[in-house]
């Protein structure tokens, strides 16, 4: 018997038809390429929203029409995720970072037929354009009189975003279709091989806002005022885009200046009480904050994920700074929320330094996120928090294949393997020790790089830190450590390596380190460990390891 309940599909379209109706007086701030601050309302992004899915109608995009974005986090932006899946195209947020050749092939691999791209990426649309046959509208976010003469000549026909709007009525009637239709699509970065594509649907979307506003996540409401300091291009800025609207808090989106002095006084002036980013960020709003002793009253909470948050940056927020920290993790291919820390009622009790061990963790499943933590052969791993094996998750905001991939599903038995490399403990917290591809390899044992890393990042005189895998005869590989000093340091080899007795088993403790001047990072922020292997590493003689 099936329940009698009515079967209304989850649309994205509602998030905004809710929070334009309830809360459309709340404000949507953005800092623009243009330099200023702009402020506009749920109610009014509902209106151009209608405008620019009126205006895709008018320029013939058919549903499902793949609808790219080069563009920062702002309200224009805000407007696309809208207006494309509300009105049932799909928007696909492209990485501004990746080289323009990446650019180019992923947007023919999606067959976008319109970009929409901010003026600071102008150069990247004109050095693509010509190799993008298949895009039939460009278009610039900007006022019409804002458009560059130079931008006509290079891309004929190129449209002013906010022209095209003004040409049209500021109602739409929103369809209503099929929620399991796509809504978005966002690109993996692709650090081995070509970009694999992700596509996510209405409703695997609304359910991922659901979980993501829940109070053990990121504890959303009506009361908040969150910075997605997280690009929009990278998984749908963790979701916060259409959590926000379903919870009807205010937004602020920082554009362009992501350094820690703006970010800084954003949050200060817009009364920021959530903000959510990758930890190569958070360094510099923290070093800012630290030299210039100042602090944000409103900051309660940030989301840092994306890659390990180091135990002594987590610790600087709380006791420094006292901003609490929710550490966690995910990926594009999970929407991308899977795990966030936070305590349960049990641990209210421990001591702080009980407390500091589990917050630093990856943390918990989150409703709709199955795990199972497997060994080599796919047998599963006892929950110990010490058995590390390989990560599997499945649940309804988890891919089941890439976008037009000729490779077979990446899923094994219904499950998506991660890559990633962890231990579980018997309450479920998940610790990330390693993606598979980064674990070091040391005579038949697994050294954790994030593990070497965060003891480094504990020392004072480090600013960052990557830990790869060297080839070794002996051993197979042994542990080098790569080291950015705090200006005006003088650490040397010897102390750096000293600092990791009785921290780690001895033969753990890395073999060397390399002082560089600055650790590459990838186009979301994250180390780039490859291009580090293949310029830092040669063979060795074998090294001591006892
Ligand atoms: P992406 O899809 O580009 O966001 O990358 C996802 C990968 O980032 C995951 O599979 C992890 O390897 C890594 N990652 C994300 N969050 C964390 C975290 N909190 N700690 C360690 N690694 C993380």
């Amino acid at each position: 018997m099936l329940g009698l309940m009515q079967n209304h599909p989850l649309m994205i379209s509602g998030l905004l038809d809710f929070a334009a109706r309830y809360h459309g007086d709340t404000e949507i701030v953005s800092r623009r390429v243009e330099g200023d601050v702009h402020r506009t309302t749920y109610a009014e992004v509902q209106q151009r929203a209608s405008q620019c899915a009126n205006a895709l109608d008018a320029l013939g995009l058919a549903a499902q029409d793949r609808v790219g974005t080069l563009a920062w986090n702002g309200y224009r932006h805000f407007e696309l995720y809208y207006a494309a899946s509300g009105s049932e195209r799909i928007l696909h947020t492209l990485n501004p970072r990746l080289h323009p050749e990446q650019i180019a092939w992923i947007i023919n691999h999606a067959d976008d037929r319109m970009v929409c791209f901010d003026l600071t990426f102008a150069p990247i649309a004109k050095a693509v354009a010509a190799h993008c046959p298949g895009v039939k509208h460009w278009v610039a976010l900007c006022e019409a009189d804002a458009l560059p003469a130079d931008l006509a000549e290079a891309i004929p026909g190129v449209l002013s975003y906010d022209a095209l709007l003004a040409a049209q009525p500021a109602r739409y009637a929103w369809p209503v279709f099929d929620e399991n239709t796509a809504s978005s699509l966002c690109y993996t970065s692709g650090t081995t091989g070509n970009p694999k594509g992700v596509l996510y649907s209405h409703r695997s979307t609304v359910l991922h806002a659901y979980a993501a506003a829940l109070p053990d996540v990121m504890n959303l409401s009506a009361r908040d005022s969150v910075l997605p300091v997280v690009p929009m291009f990278h998984v749908n800025a963790w979701g916060i885009p259409y959590a926000a609207a379903l919870t009807g808090a205010k937004l602020v989106f920082p554009g362009p200046a992501l350094d820690g002095k703006s970010l800084f006084e954003l949050m200060r002036d817009e009364g920021v009480t959530l903000a959510a980013g990758v930890p190569t960020v958070w360094l510099g709003l923290l070093n800012f904050m630290r030299d210039n002793k100042v602090r944000i009253p409103t900051l309660q909470r940030t989301v840092i994920g994306g890659s390990a948050a180091a135990p002594a940056m987590i610790r600087a927020f709380e006791e420094e700074l006292g901003i609490h920290v929710l550490h966690a993790w995910g990926m594009t291919e999970m929407s991308p929320l899977g795990t966030l820390c936070s305590l349960k009622n049990k641990h209210l009790a421990l001591d702080k330094a009980s407390q500091f061990a589990i917050q630093v963790k990856q943390g918990r499943p989150i409703f709709g996120v199955d795990v199972r933590v497997v060994d080599g052969n796919g047998a599963d791993l006892p929950w110990d928090g010490k058995s590390t094996g390989n990560l599997l998750v499945r649940g309804p905001w988890i891919a089941s294949d890439y976008y037009r991939s000729e490779a077979p599903s990446p899923l094994q038995d219904g499950w998506f393997p991660t890559g990633d490399v962890v231990t579980i403990d018997a309450d479920g917290y998940i610790q990330i020790t390693d993606r598979t591809k980064d674990v070091i390899k040391s005579g038949g044992e697994w050294i954790s790089s994030i593990e070497l890393e965060n003891i480094a990042m504990a020392h004072p005189a480090v600013a960052m830190a990557a830990c790869i895998a060297r080839p070794d005869p002996k051993w197979d590989e042994r542990p080098l450590l790569v080291v950015v000093k705090r200006e005006g340091s003088t650490l040397d080899r010897d102390e750096l390596l000293k600092f990791y007795e009785g921290k780690v088993a001895k033969w753990m403790i890395p073999d060397d380190v390399v002082f560089v001047p600055a650790i590459p990072l990838g186009a979301t922020g994250k180390m780039l460990k490859n291009r580090l292997r293949a310029e830092l590493t040669a063979p060795q003689a074998a090294s001591p390891q006892a």
